[in-house]
């Protein structure tokens, strides 16, 4: 263990990580369901689903098998000129649970690729039709991504301050919290008053990296609608929502208008493998579906629709759409319900949060109430200290478990939640 740690320090640099200062990585050896076992003899259970991707367990046999079972078949193929069929298969999945109006599916191989495929589609939509638009519209406190264009429509501040000379223009309206519905409806539609809109894009109901901020379906239902009366293209980014966490397969499935485009990744292939995928309505379809190269769609990564990853999605598939898995979900969604009242009125709280598996409490802090909240620290080494993995975002703890935690599970993060709350 000892070798491995000194090995990890001198050659790996960990994602949002500082090189100097952060603890030791915890080295995991193998998992199981909800837990993470260590080197050392520790079982830890993944409250946060390993960064939101895991939904039936770790290292569920019936996905492992499947990957392996495609392994020994088919483990790449290009996928320009060629097809196989665990790709074929997942988008007859995807497209049998998506909204009506999702007709073709495009592969990426993770979250910000699916966005950055989402915003290229979108500007080359207006391309096609050689109309001039550039503006795009997002919300305050949005996180779609680490890759250029996913930054560029994202908030900016800590993580995207020195890449900020290289990022395209976005305009921002409010965060529609509870009460600002009306004045984020007249900003929107101000921006768009100016006609050259190409596109709006959010993370629909649950900000997640903000925090889990949720907001009203029906404030997003008038700025979709609005935005289509007006010809500009709707991006939903369901890259963490998307596949039960919001109680629905989809946010979008709250609302009443739908999308244009929606990127996926995260929990699609149960967490096993990295995947994106782009799903897009005939209207978009309609402005490429032509055989010239000016209008052709030039985009595409080696590992495309990687077939152990479809075969990894195509398992997850039937997992999720099994009756068992909507009432794990609908379970999980009663006890965050019943955990959060308990916490109403509690001093140290601000504010309670839950849609369906999601549940975040955000504590009464002096400080700035942002990522580099002290408590972000305090909460990360308290609960991992008791073998459990949550992951606060600055002073916001979230709980966001795989489907497959138990009432006792579940009721054992929310005891040591108390008790946490308790010491402040
Ligand atoms: N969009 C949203 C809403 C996300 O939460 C994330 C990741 N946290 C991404 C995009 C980017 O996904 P990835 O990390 O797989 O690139």
């Amino acid at each position: 263990m000892d070798d491995l740690s000194e090995l990890d320090r001198k050659n790996i640099w960990h994602p949002f990580t500082a090189l100097q200062g952060a603890n030791d990585p915890v080295l995991i050896t193998s998992a199981r369901g909800v837990y993470l076992h260590t080197s050392d003899g520790r079982k830890i259970l993944d409250a946060i689903s390993s960064w939101w991707v895991n939904l039936h367990g770790h290292a569920n046999p019936q996905i492992a098998k499947a990957i392996g079972e495609q392994a020994a078949e088919l483990e790449h193929v290009i996928f320009a000129g060629f097809t196989h069929k665990p790709a074929i298969k997942l988008s007859e999945n995807l497209l049998s649970i998506l909204p009506d109006n999702q007709k073709k599916i495009f592969f990426s191989d993770n979250g910000s690729t699916a966005v950055e495929v989402a915003l290229k589609i979108a500007f080359q939509y207006w391309h096609n039709q050689n109309i001039k638009k550039q503006a795009v519209i997002a919300l305050k406190g949005a996180y779609h991504g680490d890759t250029f264009g996913s930054m560029s429509v994202g908030d900016r501040g800590l993580f995207t301050k020195p890449f900020s000379p290289y990022l395209f223009q976005t305009s921002f309206v409010d965060f529609p919290e509870r009460g600002r519905g009306e004045d984020v409806i007249r900003q929107f539609k101000e921006l768009i008053s100016q006609n050259n809109v190409a596109a709006f894009i959010f993370e629909p109901l649950v900000q997640a990296a903000a925090g889990m901020r949720i907001y009203s379906p029906g404030v997003l239902d008038e700025l979709i609608s609005y935005a289509q009366e007006h010809q500009v293209v709707c991006i939903a980014d369901e890259v963490f929502t998307g596949f039960g966490r919001t109680g629905k397969y989809f946010a979008c499935e709250h609302l009443v208008h739908q999308p244009d485009i929606m990127a996926l990744s995260k929990g699609i292939t149960g967490g096993f493998l990295p995947l994106g995928v782009t799903s897009c309505s005939s209207k978009i379809i309609g402005a490429f579906d032509f055989p010239q190269l000016e209008k052709t769609f030039f985009h595409g990564h080696s590992y495309t629709a990687n077939p152990l990853a479809c075969a990894a999605a195509n398992a997850s598939f039937e997992l999720l759409t099994q009756p068992l898995c909507q009432s794990r979900i609908d379970r999980i969604t009663r006890l965050h319900a019943d955990f959060a009242a308990s916490l109403n009125g509690n001093e140290k709280v601000l504010q309670v949060r839950t849609l369906g598996t999601i549940l975040a409490i955000e504590l009464v802090t002096p400080e700035e109430t942002a990522y580099g909240n002290p408590l972000r620290q305090k909460i990360y080494t308290y609960f991992l200290k008791k073998n459990i993995l949550l992951r606060p975002l600055g002073n916001v703890i979230y709980v966001l478990p795989p489907y497959v935690i138990s009432d006792e599970e579940l009721h054992h993060v929310y005891e040591a939640i108390e008790g946490f709350v308790g010491t402040l």
